[in-house]
C-alpha cells in the first residue's frame, strides 16, 4: 500500500510540472525497467518463427450415426469424377453378434491414409508416397506406370486401377468435366493419365488452402446427412476429432496388420 501511495504522488507531481511520460519515467527511476519491458515485448514480436507443426489429417466415423444412405459415396464420385468400378469411399453393411442379439452396422471406408502404409513401399518407382506436411497418401499419375503392385498391398482394398471404362458409350458432361484431384484438373481422355494408373482417395486435398487448412471439408464429410463423418487434424489436441476420441469408445480396422490407419470408428 505504501509504495502504491508513493507512486500516485510521484505521478501527480509530474502532472503538475507538465512532464512528459518519458521524463516522468526517467525521474522516477522506472526508465530502466520500462526499457527492459519494451525490449522484452520487441523480442516477443520478432521471435524466431516456430517450426510449423505437422498435420495428421484423419477421420472419426460414428458407426451409430451411419444409415447407409451412401450419399458420401455419390458425393465423392461427383467430386472426383471417378469412373465405373472406382469408389474412393464405399459403405459396407455387416451384422455383428449372434441371434437373437444381432446388430447391423454400416461401415463407410475411404483410404485410411495409414501411418505405416504397405502400399507405399510396394511401388518400385516411388510413384506413391505419404506427404510429410499432412500425412495424406498420394499417387503421382504421371510417374505411375500402372504396374499395380500397390493394389494388393493395401489390406483394405482402397486402391483401384483405372482401366479406362466410362459410364456412357459416348462421353457426356460428367466424363468431360476435369477432376480437381491433387489440384491437377485433368480431363480424362483415352490413353492419357489417369487411365492405366492406380487411383485412390486423397482426402479431397484440393480443398486445402495455401496453408494446408481445409477451406471446405472433403465432399463425403459435407454430404453426410447422418453427420457420421468427422474430419480434422489428429495432431491438434483442440480438434473435434481428438475430442471425440477422448470421449467415445473407438476401434480401427485390421489393427493386426500394423498399418496404423488414420480413420477411427466410434462404436
Ligand atoms: Fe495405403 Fe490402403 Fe492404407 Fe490407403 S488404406 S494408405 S491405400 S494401405
Ligand atoms: Fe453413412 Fe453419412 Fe455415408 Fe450416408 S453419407 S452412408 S450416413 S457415412
Amino acid at each position: 500500500m505504501e509504495s502504491q501511495g508513493k507512486s500516485v504522488s510521484l505521478r501527480q507531481r509530474a502532472q503538475e510540472r507538465g512532464w512528459t511520460r518519458k521524463k516522468f519515467l526517467e525521474l522516477s527511476g522506472l526508465a530502466a525497467l520500462a526499457a527492459l519491458v519494451t525490449q522484452a515485448a520487441n523480442a516477443a514480436t520478432t521471435a524466431v518463427p516456430q517450426p510449423k507443426r505437422r498435420k495428421r489429417y484423419g477421420m472419426v466415423i460414428d458407426l451409430q450415426r451411419c444409415v447407409a444412405c451412401r450419399a458420401c459415396t455419390v458425393a465423392c464420385k461427383q467430386e472426383n469424377k471417378t469412373p465405373p468400378g472406382i469408389f474412393y469411399t464405399y459403405v459396407s453393411e455387416t451384422e455383428v453378434g449372434q441371434f437373437p442379439s444381432v446388430r447391423r452396422i454400416n461401415i463407410p471406408a475411404p483410404c485410411f491414409h495409414c501411418d505405416n502404409p504397405p502400399c507405399v513401399p510396394a511401388c518400385p518407382i516411388q510413384a506413391t508416397w505419404k506427404r510429410k506436411e499432412d500425412g495424406i497418401v498420394v499417387v503421382d499419375y504421371e510417374q505411375c506406370q500402372g504396374l499395380g503392385f500397390c493394389v494388393p498391398a493395401c489390406p483394405y482394398g482402397k486402391r483401384f486401377m483405372d482401366d479406362g471404362q466410362n459410364y456412357h458409350e459416348q462421353p457426356n458432361e460428367f466424363d468431360r468435366t476435369p477432376s480437381p484431384e491433387c489440384n491437377e484438373n485433368r480431363v480424362r481422355r483415352p490413353d492419357e493419365s489417369p487411365i492405366g494408373k492406380v487411383r485412390k482417395c486423397t482426402f479431397c486435398l484440393h480443398r486445402q488452402d495455401e496453408q494446408g487448412n481445409y477451406a471446405s471439408l472433403p465432399a463425403c464429410v459435407l454430404t453426410c446427412m447422418g453427420k457420421a463423418i468427422h474430419f480434422g487434424d489428429l495432431n491438434d489436441p483442440a480438434s473435434a476429432v481428438r475430442r471425440l476420441l477422448k470421449t467415445r469408445k473407438w476401434m480401427r480396422l485390421k489393427e493386426e496388420a500394423g498399418t496404423k490407419p488414420n480413420v477411427y470408428y466410434l462404436t
